[in-house]
């Protein structure tokens, strides 16, 4: 299979949005790279479980250097587990996360004690988009669109969450998190309670669902396609991430003939059938080609992938439409030591 060496399309130009799907073993970690006024700011979705150096590879490799925002889906390891080096290599940044909480969750209480001060918790939300970054609009959005309120609601209904007044010790006294929400949730609760993304630029719409699954996606529908949104006509999603690892039960019918995407991604988790979702994003989604980011040694799970996707979204003259080019790249190995990348029209879907 014939490699090229660098660069990705266009990469001299500063007016691209690179969403960069990053193979980091097991999990999600998602870096984009967001032009504004010539300059860029970067956004991490995730950070993996584990393998650290390959974030710090791909930032080496692309002279990244601050992060700017930041932002964990849901309290689970494969989306959190680096989230301390992420906070010390990048003083200023700080970190979105849920406002819920497992009153089990060891690694959360240890965000708090240590890093109160760089924490914003986002609400769930009522009936449109939330928009996160409005200084960056209108060329870009980073709408939050889930957990939904209706969602919430059915959750304390069932007595599975409270909303009340959370106390913690941290490093600098007591503090209060007030209408707080936590309980004892299982894994497939906090999944459920996952932040969940819509990143627009210049027409292109990306749909980034934590590990949500079916049950939340059900409510998330309502705010996708409300009429507001056909009204703006930004009803469409071009790119989606496939929620929890492609698994069965999280399979997003919400989006069945509303929407037509153009590619899907899968990350991988050991243990997770992703064959039904894959099917269902090429057969019902229409999704043209889907990738699989990730790899992992388990024995059971039927590949092992060491590749990783770009997709590098350039703009028309216009600015509000854009090309989207899928890349995939390998990231550098200790005998290689440097980033390959392989042309998608090299690639079979796969
Ligand atoms: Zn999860």
């Amino acid at each position: 299979m014939p490699f090229i060496k660098d660069p990705l399309p266009f990469r001299n130009n500063n007016d691209i949005l690179y969403a960069n799907f990053i193979n980091i073993g097991q999990g999600d970690c998602i870096l984009f790279e967001i032009p504004v006024d010539g300059k860029y700011r970067y956004l991490l979705v995730d950070t993996g479980l584990r393998e650290y150096e390959r974030i710090t590879a791909f930032k080496k490799n692309f002279g990244i250097p601050q992060i700017d925002y930041a932002l964990i889906t849901h309290p689970h390891d494969d989306h959190d587990s680096n989230i301390k080096a992420i906070l010390d290599d990048n003083p200023r940044l700080n970190l979105w996360m849920p406002r819920c909480y497992n009153i089990r969750h060891n690694a959360f209480k240890n965000l708090f004690v240590f890093y109160f001060d760089r924490l914003i918790f986002l609400d769930w939300i009522g009936t449109a988009p939330v928009n996160l970054t409005p200084e960056l609009s209108p060329s870009t959005k980073i709408e939050l669109i889930g957990p939904t309120r209706t969602y919430i609601d059915e959750l304390k209904e069932n007595e599975i969450i409270v909303e009340d007044t959370f106390e913690i010790n941290t490093v600098n006294g007591v503090k209060r998190l007030n209408n707080f929400i936590f309980g004892e949730l299982d894994n497939d609760q906090e999944n459920e309670l996952s932040l969940i993304l819509k990143i627009s630029f210049c027409g292109v719409s990306i749909f980034i669902a934590g590990d949500a699954e079916t049950h939340e996606l059900d409510t998330v529908g309502s705010i996708l396609f409300s009429e507001e949104e056909k009204r703006k006509n930004s009803t469409h999603i071009d790119i989606i991430k496939l929620n929890h690892h492609g698994s069965e039960n999280a399979i997003p019918y919400i989006l069945v003939g509303k929407t037509s995407s153009q590619y899907a991604i899968v990350t991988t988790f050991a243990n997770v059938d992703q064959k039904k979702s894959v099917k269902f994003a090429k057969d019902t989604l229409g999704v043209e080609e889907y990738y699989r980011v990730g790899h992992t040694e388990h024995k059971n799970l039927a590949y092992i992938n060491r590749d990783s996707v770009t997709f590098a979204i350039k703009p028309d003259k216009s600015g509000k439409k854009a090309v989207i080019v899928p890349m995939i790249y390998k990231l550098p190995t200790q005998t290689t030591g440097e980033i390959f990348f392989i042309r998608p029209s090299d690639v079979e879907s796969r």
